[in-house]
């Protein structure tokens, strides 16, 4: 029997945050669902306007894996319309062709993946290659330090490799992900991450791609004294080292904050597993590794002194996808962007869900999506 035909969502891509995240999730929200899209005034503000290289590739890779039919694909493009067909699962590999950022494909890619797969059994891999550690994205060690494990704790089961480092202008970087198809269980309790219970560690990283090793040391050092000097106890600090794989040059430092979670276990049985959050900088020629050092502690004090919150502000607007479209939850949340906003209202477009933001004190907001 052919699918019922579905009304066309026409979405006005300069609405509120207005860059390339309405597309993405536009794009993911329409697999999903099956809802064909049309968007207009696509990057309207921006300077570029119009689909950039890793847009592009968005809206290619979306229509590869769900066999779409699309009309405007193509660079600078100001409209275009998508119409979803069936999502296969498969083996997928995509490339950029720039620096243009891997974790954005992939995060278009993976709802579609997850939920909407015809092969329930059958895990996907997808390859794409690009960069993969861009300025105002995730990096590839954010996706695995932090937004993996917060889809683990929905139950999703989600593997992403580094295989190769890149670093804007060259790119050249590849990820690897393998993503199980997931299926709600009936009985599995509401998502709950709301109370931020013990510091368990800071994990402070430093890598570069070709540059001194002597910068990771610099930065790992300005970082930790830094925080020492704040009051927080040496013994929760690590640190760790690394030299990259790729071509280009490029370097990254991290803090990586485990907290335990006062609440019990959203999935399965046992314990709430701890919470995990990464703030990140990319080395720029014009920083010293000592000024990045002292940056990445301070994005970390933030964090620790002047919020409860267990979700800080990038974590905040990536998890609502998931979330809405596996059954809901809440979550305690540092800062509500202007993404997280867009996020919201273009989820409500297309799934039957309520996203509320609740402020409390001025130092959190809760996050409640009833669904
Ligand atoms: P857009 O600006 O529309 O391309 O969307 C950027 C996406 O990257 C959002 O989902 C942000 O949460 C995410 N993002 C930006 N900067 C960071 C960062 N430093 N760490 C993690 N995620 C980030």
């Amino acid at each position: 029997m052919p699918a019922p035909i579905q009304k066309l969502l026409k979405i006005d891509g300069s609405t509120g945050e207005g860059g390339g995240q309405i597309i993405r999730t536009a794009l993911s929200l329409s697999m999903l669902t099956g809802m064909p899209i049309e968007i207009i005034n696509i990057r309207a503000g921006r300077a570029k306007p119009g689909l950039m290289r890793q847009h592009l590739v968005c809206l290619q890779a979306s229509q590869v894996i769900s066999d779409a039919a699309v009309t405007g694909a193509h660079l600078g493009s100001t409209a275009f319309s998508f119409s979803p067909s069936t999502i296969k699962s498969g083996d997928y590999t995509f490339d950029i062709g720039s620096a243009g950022s891997t974790s954005l494909v992939l995060q278009t890619l993976l709802p579609a993946l997850l939920f909407a797969n015809t092969d329930e059994r059958t895990k996907s891999t997808v390859t794409i290659k690009g960069g993969t550690h861009n300025p105002l994205a995730p990096t590839t060690d954010f996706l695995t330090g932090v937004f993996v494990p917060a889809l683990a704790k929905l139950g999703m089961q989600v593997n992403i490799d580094l295989q190769q480092a890149g670093f804007a202008p060259i790119g050249g970087g590849s990820i690897k992900a393998t993503i199980a198809p997931f299926l709600r269980r009936a009985n599995t309790p509401p998502f709950k991450l709301t109370e931020r219970g013990e510091l368990v560690n800071i994990n402070l990283v430093a890598s570069v791609l070709n540059l001194e090793y002597d910068i990771c040391k610099r930065e790992l050092a300005s970082a930790q004294a830094a925080l020492i000097e704040s009051g927080i106890d040496k013994a929760l600090i690590t640190t760790q080292s690394h030299k990259l794989h790729g071509i280009g040059e490029g370097n990254t430092c991290y803090a990586q904050v485990t907290h335990t979670v006062d609440e019990p276990p959203t999935h399965k049985t046992g314990t709430q597993k701890p919470h995990q959050e990464m703030f990140t900088l990319l080395g720029e020629k014009r920083s010293s590794a000592e000024n990045m050092g002292s940056r990445l502690a301070g994005l970390v004090k933030r964090y620790l002194f002047n919020t409860h919150a267990l979700v800080d502000e990038y974590l905040t607007d990536q998890l609502l996808l998931p979330l809405a479209s596996s059954g809901g939850g809440e979550f305690s949340s540092r800062m509500i962007s202007g993404h997280t906003e867009t996020q919201a209202w273009l989820i409500e477009q297309f799934l039957p869900v309520q996203i509320i933001f609740d402020t409390i004190d001025n130092e959190k907001t809760l996050v409640k999506i009833n669904a």
